[in-house]
């Protein structure tokens, strides 16, 4: 990786200029600054992959008319997921079956999350 890299040139300029710590010390400094950034490039990358996986996601999204889920084209058990809080900042919840009545089969599906709740 390029930080250890310059962590290895500056610890060896250390090395050389040992009898001089105002400059010992502007390295230290630099290494530091390497650091910070070396620390926000992996933050970057990290976001930068949650955004192309959303992309990914927004690209494949199935919807229904009037129904209140959405599906994925790519997903082959077509798992209903809660459009409200896709929405809402692309929160993927699951909408899980419930019945309107005691006794009664679920024939409807709610999010757990938000309480939306559809037909299938
Ligand atoms: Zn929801």
């Amino acid at each position: 990786m390029a930080y250890d890299k310059i962590k290895n040139g500056i610890s060896a300029a250390i090395m050389l200029l040992k009898n001089n710590p105002e400059q010992v010390q502007s390295l230290l400094n630099v290494q530091s600054m390497a650091l910070d950034m070396q620390a926000e490039i992996m933050t970057l990358r990290l976001e930068n992959e949650q955004l192309k996986s959303t992309k990914d996601r927004e690209a494949k999204v199935v919807r229904h008319r009037y129904k209140g889920f959405i599906t994925f084209s790519d997903d082959k058990h077509e798992i209903e997921y809660c459009v409200v809080c896709w929405e809402d900042g692309r929160k993927m919840i699951s909408m899980v079956p419930f019945s309107d009545a005691v006794g009664s089969p679920p024939r409807r599906i709610k999010c757990s999350s938000c309480n939306n709740r559809s037909e299938k």
